[in-house]
């Protein structure tokens, strides 16, 4: 399944994008990038570039399936409501039944923020 977390990191104006290939077990990959020009006009700045991680990591079944219920916006099958689930469901936007609402808490990263799994 291949995993990927999109950032912006502050105050460091790049001249180049560039990517770093660290390969290995989990081909993690590292892209660095300046906003193109019609993300800047959106309010992206120049000196904030956006970096975007990927890496790849074969899982179990049993764990596939939890991370397309989340793509799914579903909370994973036999997940327990613990004691503070009424918070817990508050601060990620999941209603009462566990389906997350399409923004969830707007953290990143967060469980609630999965918008798609690929396996291969
Ligand atoms: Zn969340």
């Amino acid at each position: 399944m291949y995993f990927r977390l999109d950032l912006t990191v502050r105050d460091m104006q790049i001249e180049n994008d560039f990517e770093i290939d660290y390969g290995g077990k989990h081909q993690i990959k590292v892209v660095l990038r300046t906003p193109t020009e019609e993300e800047q006009k959106i309010g992206h700045k120049k000196e904030n570039p956006f970096c975007t991680i990927t890496g790849q990591w074969l899982l179990k079944d049993q764990y596939l399936l939890a991370f397309q219920n989340l793509a799914n916006k579903q909370m994973p099958e036999g997940s327990k409501k613990t004691d503070d689930w009424e918070i817990f469901r508050q601060i990620h936007n999941i209603d009462q039944d566990g389906n997350m609402k399409e923004k969830g808490c707007g953290d990143k990263p967060c469980f609630c923020q999965v918008n798609s799994v690929r396996n291969s």
